[in-house]
């Protein structure tokens, strides 16, 4: 998935309202984050296969250490544990990991069966959702429009740039999302590793600073009027 992530993200944000944006947003890209690094150090694979999926070309041949199901688990509990360790925030620590481990759950429903369950395991999963494009379409945008919802009513903005910087990152995703499944395949698997790594080297800063000029819609209740 792509915008489902960012859309569990949004959504977090309301049960942890603590939590920076963009460290939710990070959570939720986080085998994302790892992977990339990995295939650039050649540690793990896959192909550009044009029409792969209806959604995409990408054939994950072998990337286990980010994505299999036990690391996901590590990975979700090293997270928690860091911002805990910084934060001294306990359910913003929980959610930190619920949101990583977020991801496998996602990638497990749109993937071809390429999921391992843990390094050297042979046994693959995932359901396939990325072969149809109108499911794909209809769960991701329902998700991201959710994800919207909830975070527009668990925020509001402490002034413009926090109403402008939210919508034009809303907008940017969309417009790199839509246009997906009829986009020419990427030039080369370094390519689409280091579009990766620059994608979320914006968009986490870019939550960071959406999160500095929003703060929770609860805040600031005025006063009851008295007598
Ligand atoms: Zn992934």
């Amino acid at each position: 998935m792509f915008i489902g992530h960012f859309a569990v993200a949004f959504a977090a944000k309301k049960a942890a309202p603590r939590v920076s944006l963009g460290t939710l947003v990070l959570a939720a890209a986080f085998l994302d984050v790892v992977w990339p690094v990995l295939v650039l150090l050649g540690i793990e694979r896959f192909r550009i296969v044009p029409g792969f999926t209806a959604v995409n070309s990408l054939d994950f041949t072998y990337y286990p250490w980010s994505h299999s199901l036990l690391m996901t688990i590590v990975w979700s509990l090293a997270l928690a544990l860091a911002y805990f360790a910084w934060s001294r925030d306990r359910a913003g620590a929980l959610w930190v990991g619920l949101v990583v481990a977020s991801h496998w759950v996602l990638d497990f429903v749109s993937h071809r069966p390429d999921m391992p369950l843990y390094p050297g395991g042979s046994d693959k999963l995932s359901l396939g959702l990325w072969q149809s494009v109108p499911a794909t379409f209809a769960v991701e945008g329902s998700m991201f429009a959710a994800g919207i919802a909830l975070y527009v009513r668990a925020t509001k903005s402490r002034d413009r740039t926090g109403t402008i910087a939210w919508w034009t990152m809303v907008g940017l995703l969309l417009a790199l999302y839509i246009p997906g499944p009829w986009a020419s395949p990427p030039p080369s698997e370094n390519a689409v590793a280091v579009f990766g790594i620059i994608a979320l080297a914006i968009f986490g800063p870019w939550a960071y600073w959406i999160d500095r000029h929003r703060e929770p819609a609860s805040q600031r209740v005025s006063e009851p009027p008295r007598s």
